[in-house]
């Protein structure tokens, strides 16, 4: 509600910092958490009045302070006029389909997105008769040929799970506005340290602020970045209906985690780099998918797009005679290691390593995997902030039992 008066012109990483609502009486340096959900009101006229315009607050499916800031910081940091905060990173893609379409409309997506956000379009959707079209993420005349009278909405990753395939954002909010379609981005793996896509034309950022605003791994949280008139209109009627709000503690875990995005963003991809380097000359490495490497597809279109940086997330295969070998060699890789962990969270401050055709991408045939590239033989690391020889040692206790 209230900005604190900062002064104009702020730069994005002091935004990130101090961007909150107003201190309270008491001063706190640390920005407070408002672990309330009702708010008691001065009269019945102020009540009413507030209720009425949705202006200060009331309950907390409406709004709640620690929320609000973390909004605001959100917005400030991707350089839009607003943010609305969501349970989770899927909460978020619902209240954005809640508030934007209705059956009838049709979708673009990239089939290279994020796996529970197919299924929501495709699956959840489809059976209240949103239509989905899925395309190649790199090929942008292949989006170009799927829009339709009827298309209301395009849906980016860049870059992506696990290969980090990246898409030209301006070039697709080219497509979308020439056909009068909106343009959404889930910002998660870049952040908008690395990328604002609302600069290159996007009308919408989407996070995962479980990934890397949080940080360490601790708290769900999601958020849609949009103008005043989008967020106001579209998206608080549908949370406030529908109840996917962010809780005040994980808004304020999140809100403090931003504060330290930018130096861990840095260093993530500095150690990223590093073991992605360190992998291409492993003879037992087949390929290695990183975009921050000149061996990438996309490495020109990325650093353009992302500030010069690869971001976090690295994936890699080894090589075997059969889908059986390639996996039982890529579980012993995963299995020596004693340091990183085996899991299925990335952007936390510790090494993730993951096996993603039983995992993220579980639920695929095998064919379709091939053609998602994924191979029983793909390692995904989400490389966190230990120092990276620690993190290329213990890649190494497996490897180095594996012929080249
Ligand atoms: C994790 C993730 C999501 C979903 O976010 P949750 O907070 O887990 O609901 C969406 N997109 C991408 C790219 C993700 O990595």
């Amino acid at each position: 509600m209230t900005d604190r008066s900062l002064p104009e012109g702020l730069r994005p990483e002091t935004l990130a910092v101090r961007t909150a609502v107003e201190r309270s009486q008491y001063g706190e340096n640390s920005e407070a958490l408002y672990l309330t959900t009702g708010f008691v009101q001065p009269d019945s006229e102020t009540s009413a009045r507030r209720f009425a315009s949705g202006d200060g607050y009331t309950y907390a499916r409406t709004s709640n302070p620690t929320v609000t800031s973390f909004e605001q910081r959100l917005a400030a940091m991707e350089g839009t006029e607003a943010a609305i905060g969501a349970a989770s990173g899927m909460g978020a893609i619902l209240m954005m389909i809640m508030g934007l379409l209705r059956s009838g409309d049709h979708v673009v997506l990239s089939r290279s997105m994020f796996g529970s956000t197919l299924n929501l379009f495709a699956k959840e959707f489809g059976k209240f008769g949103v239509e989905t079209t899925f395309v190649s993420q790199t090929d942008v005349d292949e989006w170009r040929a799927a829009m339709r009278p009827n298309t209301k909405l395009l849906f980016a990753e860049t870059p992506t799970n696990p290969l980090t395939e990246v898409c030209d954002i301006a070039a697709l909010a080219e497509i979308a506005h020439g056909a009068g379609a909106l343009l959404a981005v889930d910002n998660c793996f870049a952040t908008p340290i690395l990328q604002r896509p609302t600069e290159l034309g996007a009308d919408i950022v989407m996070h995962s602020g479980t990934k890397y605003l949080d940080g360490q791994g601790r708290v769900m949280a999601g958020a849609l970045c949009a103008s005043r008139q989008l967020v106001t209109e579209k998206f608080a009627p549908v949370v406030r209906t529908a109840g996917m709000v962010l809780s005040p503690f994980n808004a304020w875990v999140v809100l403090k985690g931003m504060e330290t995005l930018a130096v861990r963003m840095k260093a993530h991809c500095e150690n990223a780099l590093t073991v992605a380097r360190w992998l291409e000359a492993q003879p037992q490495v087949a390929r290695v998918y990183y975009c921050g490497l000149a061996s990438h597809p996309q490495h020109e279109l990325a650093m353009r797009q992302q500030s010069g940086q690869g971001g976090g997330v690295l994936s890699f295969v080894l090589a075997g005679d059969t889908p059986e070998a390639e996996r039982a060699k890529a579980f012993h890789v995963i299995d020596s290691c004693r340091v990183l962990s085996i899991a299925t969270n990335l952007g936390d401050t510790k090494t993730i390593i993951s096996h993603p055709a039983t995992t993220s991408h579980g639920r695929l045939t095998e064919a379709q995997r091939q053609a998602a590239g994924i191979t029983q033989g793909t390692i995904r690391v989400a490389v966190g902030l230990e120092h990276p020889e620690d993190i290329q040692d213990d890649l190494m206790r497996g490897l180095s039992a594996l012929g080249a």
